[in-house]
């Protein structure tokens, strides 16, 4: 794969608007015809055709040309947010009476999509610890449909072999689906590892500026073909032209930001691996991870979010560490140009509230700043509490 000629050049038909360099946003609902034998040869393409933007736009055809090939897949769809993109290629999968085994700790909407709204339909799930393929055996019923896979997962990183999983799935004719959101196809391919499904949060790496929420579902022309005349025409979470454009325009960067963020995040982790105030540092490729193996098996390398245990008693002890950040927003989402701090004690009323996860993990998102700036910050921050 060329990524630099997708990235840069594919899909880009410049002699079709006037040899513009830059792709033309088509901001227009609504497409004309010189005529009425026109106008129903055009009806019966309409998914692959200018007719109407609820199903196909030109800038958006540009950019699922680009994320497809990215992926390594055959075609993709943009939707208006990750979620979307997450709920809508579930929902091609599974009918009333399926059931869908998950690794256990997905982004919380897509646990939601699951394990709540789903069963109000019928559909039955399992949550399985990801780390051993067998538990995913385990998990598989009669009724089993989908398989779905966060590797890594966006909060500590666990994850899944990807490959055996995928053998798995197809041995008993099960859809895998992916969130490759953490990796981008710069690190990982799972396609190519026999995931039949792959789904992204455009609003992070993909577009990368902070200023769009998007998602992307990328598979085989069958699938997609499908899931347009379904779930995405009817549900109609689609992409507006301009953050098209937009993605479009962040995409051009994709590698060079994923690899930027990729190995100022490796230095970060080299300082904070055996610092005194941090009793666990989750990273796929830190250097006591017990799952490094598997990183290096799948992953060409780390990305730019890791989380810290703090050595802490106290609430408000990791309170202040996020606090004497001066380099890092408190903010949620990541995968944007500026670095990032999200604590988990802000979720916590109290020391008593019980949650899944520990109160004083913190999440980093490493961003194009100079990663000796940002150790510094972290090293002043660390010495406060
Ligand atoms: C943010 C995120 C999503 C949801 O995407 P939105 O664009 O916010 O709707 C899904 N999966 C992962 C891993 C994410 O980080």
């Amino acid at each position: 794969m060329d990524i630099s000629h997708i990235i840069n050049h594919l899909g880009e038909e410049r002699e079709e608007y006037y040899g513009a360099v830059a792709p033309p946003v088509f901001q227009t609902s609504n497409f004309c015809f010189n005529s009425v034998a026109e106008m129903r040869e055009k009806l019966k393409r309409e998914l692959e055709t200018p007719f109407y933007s609820r199903g196909y736009n030109p800038t958006v055809a540009i950019l699922r040309k680009k994320l497809a090939a990215l992926e390594g897949a055959e075609d993709a769809l943009v939707f208006s947010s990750g979620s979307a993109a997450v709920a809508a290629a579930i929902m091609s999968v599974v009918n009333a009476g399926d059931h869908i085994v998950c690794v256990q700790k997905p982004y919380s909407w897509t646990r939601t999509v699951i394990s709540k709204y789903l069963a109000k339909y019928g559909v039955t799930h399992t949550f399985v610890d990801g780390g051993e393929v067998e538990n995913f055996e385990k998990a598989i019923e009669e009724n089993t449909k989908l398989i779905y896979l966060e590797s890594p997962n966006s909060l500590t990183f666990e994850m899944q072999d990807i490959t055996a999983i995928a053998a798995l799935a197809k041995s008993k004719n099960i859809t895998t689906i992916i969130d490759n959101s953490y990796s981008t196809p710069i690190n990982q391919q799972p396609l190519s590892m026999g995931v039949d499904i792959v789904v992204h949060s455009a609003s992070k790496y993909l577009n990368g500026h902070s200023d769009v929420i998007a998602g992307v579902v990328c598979s085989t022309k069958k699938r997609i073909e499908q899931l347009m005349a379904e779930e995405y025409m009817t549900i109609g979470s689609i992409i507006s032209p301009q953050d098209a454009a937009l993605i479009l325009r962040g995409l051009r960067t994709l590698e060079l930001r994923v690899n930027r963020s990729a190995e100022s995040a490796k230095k970060v982790v080299e300082f904070l691996e055996n610092h005194p105030k941090i009793k666990q540092l989750n990273y796929p490729f830190a250097s006591k991870n017990p799952q490094l193996h598997l990183a290096k098996k799948q992953m060409k390398q780390g990305g730019g979010l890791l989380s810290i245990e703090l050595k802490v008693e106290k609430l408000e002890q990791a309170e202040k560490f996020c606090d004497s950040l001066k380099r890092f927003l408190i903010a949620t989402s990541w995968g944007g140009y500026e670095s990032l701090v999200f604590p988990m004690c802000a979720l916590v009323a109290s020391q008593s509230f019980v949650n899944p996860l520990p109160w004083n993990l913190v999440r980093l998102y490493i961003g194009l700043e100079d990663a000796d700036l940002l150790i510094e910050d972290l090293k002043q921050a660390l010495e406060k509490i």
